[in-house]
């Protein structure tokens, strides 16, 4: 069922305990793996649209409905001069997705420019509004992927006109390097970073599980004995003596997994995080697949990968 506005949401919850049934919300999908056996219940799929930009003291505040596609609207805030979510550019789904999954790329994380988000709670039947600090973001976590009863509706970013967009990331600073004095707009960062992820990732034609696992992240002094047996490990230092290592590393670089494939199920070959269907691989064999990679790394570096994929259940 598609549910274009909180009406259209609430008659779809009402209907499914009517009949007795769970239900699943679904965004565009892009991070959810569908059993092979269906769901036996009702999928909603969040559409209601709509943006609104309201002027507040030195930032602009931009309120945007869950259905929107996450790409369409960082794009519409690179042209409107919006400075702060370009470099999430491309990253599939909806907005209320990108909510839930608190989405993160070239060391920028959504929940940062987050003022507040509005969310129809299913166990109340009621809208509530949550802070930025309620929502509990962390990595690819947020409040709302822990409690299923709160449906992302509205959310409410905090931009500005007047910062400057972020580039210390490596891959996004030499791509801009090349060009020679200059000063990047929002849009060069926007297109440096769409032209990065179009050589990695798949087509849109190829099937994708999602960007299947989350980087792990271990103390500084696990990290350290690790090391010592692949000194070569890509790592990112966080606060409180923790380091969040690259999951795609690990599966390329321990495993040995990149680009393998087992029957229609494989790993992208351009980008060890990413499972792809060529063909007509079923959950089955994503998960599989999945499992298998788990056990190698579990087996060589002792590290748990955890899937950021969810299974429709
Ligand atoms: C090729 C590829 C590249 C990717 N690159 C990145 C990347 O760079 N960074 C990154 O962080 N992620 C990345 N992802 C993962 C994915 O794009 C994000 O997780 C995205 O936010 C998922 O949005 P969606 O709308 O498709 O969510 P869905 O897959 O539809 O849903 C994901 C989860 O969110 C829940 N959900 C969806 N909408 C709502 C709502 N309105 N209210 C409550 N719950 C909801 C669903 O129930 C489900 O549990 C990538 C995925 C792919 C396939």
């Amino acid at each position: 069922m598609r549910a274009r506005s909180i009406e259209d949401l609430q008659k779809a919850i009402v209907f499914a305990r009517e009949k007795n049934i769970p239900y699943f919300i679904l965004g565009g999908g892009s991070n959810t793996l569908v059993p092979d056996e269906g769901f036996l219940g009702l999928v909603i799929k969040i559409e209601h649209t709509g943006l609104e930009v309201v002027d507040k003291d030195g930032y602009t505040q931009v309120i945007i409905s869950a259905g929107e596609v996450w790409d369409e609207f960082v794009s519409k805030m690179v042209d409107f001069g919006f400075c702060g979510l370009e470099n999430l550019s491309s990253v599939p789904g909806t907005v209320g997705g990108a909510i839930v999954q608190n989405i993160g790329a070239y060391g920028v994380e959504m929940g940062d420019c987050v003022a507040w988000v509005e969310v129809f709670n299913t166990e109340t039947m009621t809208i509530e509004k949550f802070s930025q600090k309620e929502c509990s973001f962390g990595y690819r976590e947020s409040i709302f992927k822990k409690k299923n009863a709160l449906v992302v509706v509205r959310v409410a970013f905090e931009l500005t006109c007047s910062k400057s967009p972020r580039i210390e990331y490596e891959e996004v600073k030499s791509s801009l390097r090349e060009k020679e004095n200059f000063t990047p707009t929002l849009l060069d960062v926007r297109n440096a970073i769409i032209s990065i992820r179009a050589a990695k990732l798949p087509a849109i034609h190829i099937g994708t599980a999602g960007s299947f696992f989350k980087n792990p992240i271990i103390s500084d002094d696990r990290c350290y004995e690790i090391k010592k047996k692949f000194p070569d490990i890509k790592k990112y230092p966080l606060p409180e003596n923790k380091t969040k290592l690259s999951a795609a590393w690990l599966i390329e670089n321990v495993g040995g997994f990149k680009g393998i494939r087992r029957g229609d199920a494989g790993v992208y070959d351009k980008h060890a995080l990413i499972l792809v269907n060529y063909g007509n691989a079923s959950a089955k064999d994503i998960l599989s697949l999945a499992s298998e990679m788990k056990d190698v790394i579990k087996r060589k570096t002792g590290i748990v990968l955890e899937e950021e994929v969810v299974m429709m259940q």
